[in-house]
């Protein structure tokens, strides 16, 4: 699976030393996430495989998923015990930090997901249960980077992918692919502890993009932004160039009572 997102992370246009869960949520439209897909083709398959069974065909399938439960439980590596669909069901689920011991009720923080076997929407609801699931989790990887805390409950990635769309230049848009996917070397992503610039220690994203007199490209915020920046503070909007889901009721506000232009500045 590491291969495979690698690999697709690479064709969606992943920079050397970028996120892949960066690039892969940017280009979620266009680009899928294999991991999503063999999570929710898995599913699928087994729950309409599931729906054919009458009610004793359901219990003894529910029997299995308890023991079989059990035995990844215990087991040291879960995937060195799976040996059939249900089994691999939950694996996946134990991977996904679902609780699934109880097979018609799965939970996931305080998301609970009511199985009914014999509901046609139950294909359509568990995939759609474990999508949100998978994403809420990349989101909190990405989040967890130095350089993009505040992006753990979510990304909108409207401007960049504007921005890059717009760019007629294959260097801009490297450029701008670097600043969205953290990629740019400082010390929270293998880059020296010592600025190569200025000779500063601690050369965080904060001190080349900010704070270094001698950064090519670095920036003096003018007063009226540094006021916003105390507005909306979070990281992974000023080094990184994510808006947090939770800003975009605002952002949209903005943009309304600003042209195009300024609000893509902003
Ligand atoms: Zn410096």
């Amino acid at each position: 699976m590491k291969t495979m997102h690698a690999a697709v992370a690479r064709h969606a246009g992943r920079s050397r030393y970028g996120s892949t869960d960066t690039i892969l949520d940017m280009t979620a439209r266009e680009v899928q996430d294999p991991y999503l897909i063999v999570v929710t083709q898995h599913v699928e398959s087994l729950f309409r495989m599931m729906a054919r069974c009458n009610r004793m065909g359901w219990e003894a399938a529910q029997d299995t998923w308890r023991v079989v439960w059990k035995r990844l439980e215990a087991a040291k590596h879960g995937w060195s015990v799976v040996t059939g669909p249900i089994s691999a069901m939950c694996q996946y689920l134990r991977d996904l930090q679902v609780d699934g011991h109880d097979p018609s009720r799965w939970v996931f923080e305080e998301r609970v997901l009511e199985i009914k076997p014999y509901e046609v929407s139950v294909v359509c609801q568990t995939s759609s249960f474990l999508t949100d699931i998978i994403k809420t989790q990349r989101s909190r990887r990405m989040g967890s980077a130095s350089s993009a805390a505040g992006a753990g409950g979510g990304v909108d990635w409207t401007v960049p992918r504007r921005l890059l769309k717009s760019v007629r230049t294959k260097t801009t848009r490297y450029a701008y692919r670097a600043v969205f996917q953290g990629s740019i070397l400082h010390n929270g992503n293998g880059g020296k502890d010592v600025c190569k610039f200025c000779g500063d220690s601690g050369t965080t994203l904060r001190h080349l993009m900010y704070e270094c007199p001698s950064f090519p490209g670095g920036m003096r915020l003018p007063g009226y932004v540094l006021a916003e920046k105390r507005r909306f503070p979070e990281d992974c909007l000023w080094l990184r160039g994510m808006l947090p889901l939770k800003y975009l009721p605002v952002a949209r506000m903005l943009a309304l009572s600003e042209d195009d232009e300024e609000w893509m500045l902003l």
